[in-house]
């Protein structure tokens, strides 16, 4: 009972832990044509996508079938011109992926591979924006899921536009769970998926365009199935029909989804939570004796990389059943230089999980002798 219905919570970047009610809204056929669905749903989540992403008039939303990946594909796919080209900030797995995207469908593109746990350098990136006047757009993650840093995105975004660039932002694993105005910071794509701080199920992405930028978009795509533009004008036209099938429980789950997000207090509330969280692990994880792979400075409420214990008899699978029997589900590492695994705050998560989790941590040191141990879970230390 103790997680909703679930056998254990998932601590990990998505699919994350959803609400029993979230998953309940899935227990019903919904016809892909029919008024209820794409005028009482669809339209519904599109407006309201539109208001989390900023105040201002002038932006769209399309949603997009597939993982968040394609909703990158469909974006990087549909929106720089045959002469355009791509700068790509790189400083982990997604970054790279969206070079990886560019390069599938000869896109031309510049990636800045600047490793895993360095942050741009906004001079270093002015001055090949100076130097190559033929980049057109500009694309980088805001949260890179893979260490859980957050990117820089008020300078970066503020030098694309001094040089009139198109903003492209995979904003995957921070939207919904960390405030930002898109027009503020004048991003004309940003993208993000059902299943990550909206706190749905996986089977669909979505795009927040500015509409000025997607109108140029008519004729560009390289694919038939992630053409942004067609897929928006479809939307549009038909009000809220898919141009293809469309994941209907997954979209009713979304529905849902925003409607608790909107009933816990907004994305600032939920920010809240996803950072008291966060704080709640690292104080706790400090105090057993584990060290974090980034400087504080550098982390997202969303996920923390930790370095793993050097103890000889240390292994992450152990270490992972004998948490998982306890009712959680951690995540490997996936920095390339580093030994680590990762834990996320993001779902239905709350902040009296992270105390359980710390003593179910605390109890699952098997590589330690009982004297060895550091006693971990005195809450009141933390102050939170
Ligand atoms: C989750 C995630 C994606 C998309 O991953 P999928 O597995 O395709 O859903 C892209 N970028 C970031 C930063 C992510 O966290």
């Amino acid at each position: 009972m103790e997680n909703d219905g679930n056998q254990y919570l998932l601590l990990t970047p998505g699919p994350l832990s959803t609400s029993r009610t979230v998953r309940e809204a899935m227990l019903k056929d919904w016809c892909t044509w029919d008024d209820e669905y794409n005028k009482g749903i669809v339209e519904v989540i599109r407006k309201q996508l539109v208001e989390l992403a900023t105040e201002a008039d002038g932006y769209t939303c399309v949603l997009m079938q597939g993982s968040g990946t394609a909703s990158v594909e469909a974006t990087i796919g549909s929106v720089i011109p045959r002469d355009g080209k791509l700068l790509v900030i790189n400083n982990g797995t997604y970054g790279e992926r969206i070079g990886q995207i560019a390069h599938y469908l000869n896109i031309s593109h510049h990636i800045v591979d600047l490793g895993e746990v360095e942050q741009p350098d906004v001079d270093a990136l002015a001055a090949i924006l100076a130097q190559d006047t033929t980049i057109t757009h500009v694309a980088m993650v805001h949260c890179e899921t893979t260490t859980g840093m957050l990117n820089p995105i008020e300078s970066v975004c503020k030098l694309a536009k001094l040089h009139n660039k198109v903003m492209i932002l995979d904003a995957m694993s921070s939207f919904g769970g960390i405030p930002l105005d898109m027009a503020e910071l004048d991003i004309d794509f940003m993208i993000s998926s059902a299943n990550k701080c909206i706190q749905g199920v996986p089977g669909f992405g979505f795009i927040l365009a500015k509409q000025a930028e997607l109108d140029k978009c008519s004729g560009r795509a390289r694919s038939l199935s992630l053409d942004l533009y067609d897929q928006w004008r479809c939307m549009e036209k038909n009000h809220g029909k898919w141009r293809f099938t469309s994941p209907t429980h997954t979209v009713r789950a979304f529905h849902q989804a925003i409607r608790e997000l909107l009933e816990e207090g907004g994305v600032a509330k939920r920010f809240e939570r996803y950072s008291t969280n966060q704080r709640i692990l690292v104080a706790g994880m400090e105090r057993l004796g584990f060290k974090c792979l980034l400087d504080k400075s550098l982390h997202s409420p969303i996920i923390t990389s930790f370095y793993s214990p050097t103890h000889p008899d240390y292994e992450f699978k152990q270490f992972y059943n004998l948490l998982k029997d306890k009712g959680f589900v951690i995540y490997p590492g996936k920095v390339s230089n580093a030994d680590c695994f990762r834990i996320g705050n993001i779902g239905d998560v709350h902040n009296a999980d992270m105390y359980r989790l710390i003593k179910a941590i605390e109890d699952s040191m098997y590589w330690l002798n009982d004297d060895e141990k550091q006693p971990a879970t005195l809450q009141q230390e933390s102050g939170l």
